[in-house]
């Protein structure tokens, strides 16, 4: 049995979304447009002007905040729902051979020539929400509230939600009640998956900066060895995960770059470790990150270093933890209107987000789920690949459909 409401918000969602095939069309035409001209991270200049430009057309109210881009379209008495959807592209030289794959290039912050992709798909999130802010402002008589469109700068350098933040996101729009984000990833195209708590990990890199004492390599005895001491202090870490964390809790500690010396006859007088790690619990991200800087500061002691360590946190991604009352409200949604075979468990993601920090920053419930992209005869690449190609049927409409659906469980008539 269903109750009337939820049978009432379906109905919503469905004479929204009748009139899928007419922007279908435009949203495939947006998507090869999208994938051609990708932007790097906070450098997404003509993609945020070609947003506005097409909300601005909708009847949305636009603002542009902290180098992204919100839409805000009030709809009479309900609540306010808050759909973001990532607007950056990655330093990946495409090698999909799609007929419209990037041949963009740019120069990254180290100076250095780099290819531009879309390999995150974040071009699908900007179709999809442009798609269902489109769908929403055309059939306005099916649903009543406030709907708000947020497009996102820089999530891959974890910067964008931050820049919209201290650029006054908070203040400069209404506070939803709820929040949603979404994502393509490699799983069935048309598939969506949904996970209550955490979904994804939260992600911190560490510059750790070791000092030793330089001297020449035939007399070790003049100098502190740095290198002995970062070997001593990567092994002595892996530690941490081993010894220190409950078994079946989850955190990944990993040495990605160590770095010291230049030749084998001088003994340096630095070392640079770059640490990343990831958890799911707020407790246990803080217990690791003490205890590396423990293990850290042990080890210089033992060897006699003759600087403290030196730690730098960049890179910080927050933990995406979905509310479980509204997640479970989204699955039902999805479940009536795709149907049982379409809609899945997720599971959690190692990968990180920086999703959470606007729910977050206003104190609200949110929810973020996944959208297959590949189709069953299509080699399925991860996320980041160089060969990251989603289907653009049915990924697109199943990425617009979830939107409305979702929001329409909340602003649907008779939703409650
Ligand atoms: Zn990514
Ligand atoms: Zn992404």
């Amino acid at each position: 049995m269903r109750a009337a409401g939820e049978m009432s918000a379906m109905a919503g969602a469905g004479d929204v979304l009748k009139r899928i095939d007419e922007t279908r069309t435009w949203q495939e035409q947006l998507y090869r447009h999208l994938h051609a001209h990708p932007e790097l991270s906070s450098h997404e200049v003509r993609t945020a002007a070609e947003i506005a430009r097409r909300l601005r057309e909708w009847g949305y109210e636009v603002q542009h905040i902290g180098g992204g881009v919100v839409g805000v379209l009030a709809n009479g008495n309900g609540r306010t729902v808050l759909m973001r959807a990532d607007i950056d592209a990655l330093p990946v030289t495409e090698l999909t051979g799609l007929p419209y794959a990037s041949t963009v290039t740019a120069v990254d912050e180290s100076g250095a020539a780099v290819g531009v992709a879309h390999a995150c798909g974040h071009d699908v999130h900007i179709t999809c929400l442009l798609g269902a802010a489109a769908l929403l402002s055309g059939a306005r008589q099916a649903w009543s509230g406030t709907f708000i469109a947020l497009f996102q700068p820089a999530e891959e350098t974890a910067a964008g939600a931050r820049a919209m933040l201290a650029d006054g996101l908070t203040s400069r729009i209404p506070r939803p009640d709820v929040a949603f984000g979404q994502h393509v990833l490699n799983h069935e195209a048309g598939v969506l998956g949904w996970q209550a708590g955490p979904v994804l990990s939260a992600g911190d890199s560490i510059r750790i900066t070791l000092s030793g004492r330089g001297s020449h390599g035939s007399m070790p005895h003049l100098g502190v060895d740095p290198v002995v001491l970062a070997a001593s202090v990567v092994l002595r870490l892996q530690t941490i995960v081993a010894r220190e964390v409950e078994p079946g809790e989850f955190a990944v500690v990993t040495v990605g770059s160590s770095v010291a010396g230049t030749k084998s006859n001088i003994i340096a007088d630095h070392a640079v470790l770059l640490v990343n790690v990831r958890t799911y619990d707020a407790e246990i991200r803080e217990r690791v990150i003490a205890s590396i800087e423990r293990i850290v500061r042990a080890e210089c002691e033992a060897s006699g270093s003759p600087e403290p360590p030196a730690f730098e946190y960049y890179d910080q991604f927050p933990l995406t933890d979905n509310d479980p009352t509204v997640t479970a409200r989204v699955a039902a949604a999805f479940r009536e209107y795709f149907g049982e075979d379409r809609v899945v468990e997720l599971g959690r993601i190692t990968a990180s987000e920086d999703f959470s920090r606007v729910p977050d920053a206003f104190g609200i419930p949110y929810s973020y789920w996944g959208v297959g992209g590949f189709t069953r005869d299509q080699q399925a690449y991860p996320n980041h690949s160089p060969h990251f190609a989603p289907a653009i049927h049915p990924t697109l409409d199943a990425g617009t459909e979830a939107i409305v659906v979702a929001t329409l469980a909340y602003l649907g008539e008779d939703a409650s």
